[in-house]
């Protein structure tokens, strides 16, 4: 029989050991084990966002890891009544306290029905319906669609590409998962440039080469996810390019995405490129303020939590890179609210992007941040500096942040603009010319420039 601490401990191990969770280990501190009652596994979560959050997110996987120690278990979640300290949690947060509400976790049974031929290889959230169309992603989306009610007809292969978290690899699974509903019998083969490399290698190894190329040649639909890996590996593109001719010529659909434009991937062959091109290519681009808005209200839609739209255009201000950024963004921001017992608000926004942009963007400072350094600065507020108000005061400043924005992050100067108060490119250029030139005349203002710099990026220093 296992203790409670060992069971307790299972559990978190595995949860913990996906590492693309990144709430795993701040929502698993809000919870301990109490008790085992009777054939009750008990334990307490901190409040209630933090029951339903683990509810939803880990009951399968608790019950799961439950039943293979102690299959007799059955697992109980209630919110700790009344108390306020919390486990492992190094912050000062005080927990709301919030009535007992019991919630029984559903135990899965071992005679589950047999797994459909696709369970698994598509994430259900990818799907059309999910998927926001703007003008950055719109060609593609058409294509995409098309497709799914033409397939190996209207555009073969398509070939999506465009930067990360953009949303490639959504559409492609878009796509497979449309066609299956459309014909069940659809057949499929779903892999991404690396696991087809891996594979035949491993065919060639194992000699089953045979049984490699049927897999993937008597198949309706090719979709090859991140082709640019196939990059300088020669004997790899070899068997594709055999793999396309032959799905090609049966009029079998093929769907590949990249980073890149097919003839601007490195090291692939001129024939699998002009072939990639053969059909249709459309590109993903990141998206505007207006479709990041969007797409935040979509998440917000799904996620059933009340987002105000003035935080909802602060976010999309906030966050420009690319739509998973913005859904770590946003996903932490329901956390942490949750967490808090807050409401989600602005400053809420701010405190969690202050930290994560930082960590989201690999180190990499972003434009709230440096806004709110170089107000701090200069001690005007976060408004005034991004307002419309021309005083000689705010002018200065403003446009000494721009410019730090344009050396700090990779943002376009449209993106920049955009994020002060909706500007025009040419305004961000203008300013980026007149601090450089003030840079060169005046020995003080250099100093001064320098001071901010550092005021904003103290890691470097
Ligand atoms: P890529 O393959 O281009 O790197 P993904 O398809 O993995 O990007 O997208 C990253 C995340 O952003 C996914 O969770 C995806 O669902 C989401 N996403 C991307 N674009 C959109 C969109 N237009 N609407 C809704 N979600 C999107
Ligand atoms: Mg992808």
């Amino acid at each position: 029989m296992s203790s409670i601490d060992t069971l307790w401990s299972k559990i978190t191990d595995e949860i913990k050991s996906n590492e693309s969770d990144k709430f795993a280990k701040m929502f698993l501190s809000y919870v301990t084990p109490s008790a085992i009652e009777g054939d009750e596994f008990v334990m307490e979560a901190a409040n209630g966002f933090c029951r339903d959050y683990v509810e939803q997110r880990y009951s399968k996987l608790i019950c799961r890891i439950l039943s293979n120690q102690q299959p007799a278990l059955k697992c109980k979640l209630v919110t700790r009544a009344g108390k306020t300290g919390q486990p492992g949690a190094e912050s000062k947060i005080t927990q709301p306290v919030l009535p007992t509400i019991v919630s029984e976790l559903i135990v899965e049974k071992p005679a589950k029905p047999a797994p459909g031929k696709y369970d698994g290889m598509f994430n259900s959230k990818y799907t059309f319906d999910s998927f926001v169309v703007g003008k950055s992603n719109q060609f593609a989306y058409a294509v995409c669609q098309s497709v799914t009610r033409n397939p190996g007809n209207l555009h073969n292969p398509v070939f999506i590409y465009g930067g990360v978290g953009l949303g490639k690899t959504h559409l492609m699974q878009a796509i497979g998962q449309e066609l299956i509903k459309v014909n069940p019998k659809t057949r499929i083969a779903y892999v991404s440039s690396e696991t087809f490399t891996n594979e035949f290698i491993d065919s060639l190894k194992d000699k089953k080469a045979e049984a490699f190329r049927a897999k993937y040649r008597k198949i309706d639909l090719l979709l090859i996810d991140d082709v640019q890996f196939f990059g300088g590996k020669e004997q790899t593109q070899e068997e594709f390019f055999h793999t396309f001719n032959e799905l090609f010529q049966q009029r079998k659909q093929i769907v590949l995405t990249s980073d890149s434009p097919p003839d601007k991937i490195q090291r692939l062959e001129e024939r699998l490129a002009s072939r990639f091109a053969m059909g249709v290519v459309v590109d993903i681009q990141q998206p505007d303020l207006e479709m990041r808005a969007a797409i935040l209200k979509k998440f917000a839609s799904k996620s059933m939590v009340e987002v105000p739209d003035d935080v909802i255009m602060y976010l999309a201000q906030g966050v420009v890179s690319h739509v998973r950024a913005l859904e770590g963004a946003f996903n932490s921001v329901l956390a942490f609210a949750g967490i808090m017992g807050k409401p989600i608000s602005k400053d809420l926004v701010d405190q969690v992007l202050k930290d994560l942009l930082r960590e989201n963007s690999g180190g990499k400072i972003s434009i709230p941040w440096i806004q709110k350094r170089v107000a701090e600065f200069y001690d005007i507020s976060e408004d005034e500096l991004n307002g419309k108000r021309r005083s000689q005061n705010l002018v200065l400043p403003r446009q000494v942040a721009m410019r730090l924005c344009q050396i700090f992050t990779d943002a376009s100067l449209n993106q920049i603009g955009e994020r002060f108060g909706g500007r025009d490119h040419t305004t961000v250029m203008h300013a980026c010319d007149k601090v450089n030139k003030k840079l060169k005349q005046e020995k003080d203002f250099h100093d001064e420039f320098e001071r901010v710099k550092r005021f904003v990026d103290p890691d470097k220093q």
